[in-house]
């Protein structure tokens, strides 16, 4: 039974972690039961071996607190976002995403369960630009007092949306900033200033995380010029399910000339007369597909593209790929996204 006392009390410590108890009050209980354990009461002796054991075991109690300790709790609210706070933070931080893969930014709202991620993270990182519009209210009063909200949409310039209609959605901007990488820079860069900020011992490792990601977001736009090449001007256009292909149609030349729903969100529901309007475009600028979001429903697309003889292809807009898919990370969303571009209209 006497050698189960070390783990026993290895246990013991490993209770009062993280309970409240403040940590003088913990140093001086774990110490007492370690002097307990270690004293024989038969022969009235201090058993040695048993107190290097237990040193042993409080140090490394310490180091592994240490460690948790230096790990940031952040949130970010979609898996695009997610996946560059992992590029800048690496194993620093301690990451949870609100919406899970596949998910509309648009339309979906976080439950309560979700919700409680807010409530312990340090740092929020938000798109911004209205994006997180649905449960943005919601999220900020589950946020600790602590926490600190960062809009990475801050410092980029945002695409006004006018609506058909004049006077229509006034002040709305296009959410889809991450569409154009070098927005995504501008992201790296408030992120590695804000894990700097809450964990200053860590500062430089993010800034260079920064900068080694930069230089890939940078290679990726050279390679989306050259990719994009091979599409003749004249085909440079695109029909979308919703509006969400502006940044990326300013930087690389493409001209987003229509949508189903005709906004800059999925929340809208198209009438008879605009698909129909929709359809005799589609003929007019002889486009030959159409660029559906995956976390969208298709039907409409589909049936558009089955009255106009044109395929349906099927990009990631607003949230990556489960792991195992072929947009599990930013990059590749990119990838994927333009190949299938320029695979449609080239
Ligand atoms: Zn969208």
């Amino acid at each position: 039974m006497t050698h189960l006392r070390p783990l026993f009390a290895f246990k013991i410590i490993h209770l009062f972690e993280g309970n409240g108890a403040s940590e003088i009050l913990r140093s001086c209980l774990s110490l007492a039961l370690y002097l307990l354990l270690c004293y024989t009461p038969l022969t009235e002796r201090w058993d040695m071996p048993r107190i290097v054991v237990f040193l042993i075991l409080l140090l490394a109690s310490c180091f592994s607190k240490s460690v948790d300790k230096e790990r940031v709790r952040v949130l970010a609210t979609n898996s695009i976002i997610g996946d560059v706070v992992k590029e800048v933070g690496k194993g620093s931080v301690e990451l949870s995403i609100l919406l899970p893969p596949g998910a509309d930014p648009h339309s979906f709202e976080p439950s309560p369960q979700d919700m409680v991620k807010a409530s312990q993270a340090r740092i929020i990182f938000i798109n911004g630009a209205g994006l997180e519009e649905v449960f943005f209210k919601r999220l900020v009063e589950s946020a600790s007092p602590e926490a600190i909200i960062v809009d990475l949409s801050e410092g980029i310039e945002l695409l006004p949306y006018e609506g058909e209609e004049e006077g229509e959605h006034e002040h709305e901007v296009d959410p889809h900033i991450w569409l154009d990488p070098t927005n995504v820079i501008i992201w790296t860069h408030h992120i590695a200033s804000a894990l700097g900020e809450a964990d200053p011992q860590n500062a430089d490792f993010y800034r260079q995380n920064a900068q080694d990601y930069e230089k890939k977001l940078l290679e990726l736009d050279a390679w989306i010029k050259e990719m994009v090449k091979s599409i003749p001007p004249e085909r440079r256009k695109l029909i979308v399910d919703h509006l969400a292909l502006g940044y990326f149609a300013k930087r690389y030349g493409f001209q987003q000339v229509g949508a189903i729903i005709p906004g800059i969100t999925t929340l809208a529901e198209p009438s008879a007369q605009h698909i129909a309007e929709l359809l005799d475009l589609v003929r007019r600028e002889k486009v030959p597909a159409i660029f559906v979001s995956s976390s969208v429903n298709p039907k409409l697309a589909e049936q558009l593209a089955k009255d106009a003889g044109i395929k349906v292809v099927f990009l990631y807009v607003g949230s990556l790929s489960q792991p195992g898919g072929p947009a599990p990370t930013y990059l590749e969303l990119m990838r994927y996204n333009v190949s299938a571009i320029v695979e449609a209209l080239k």
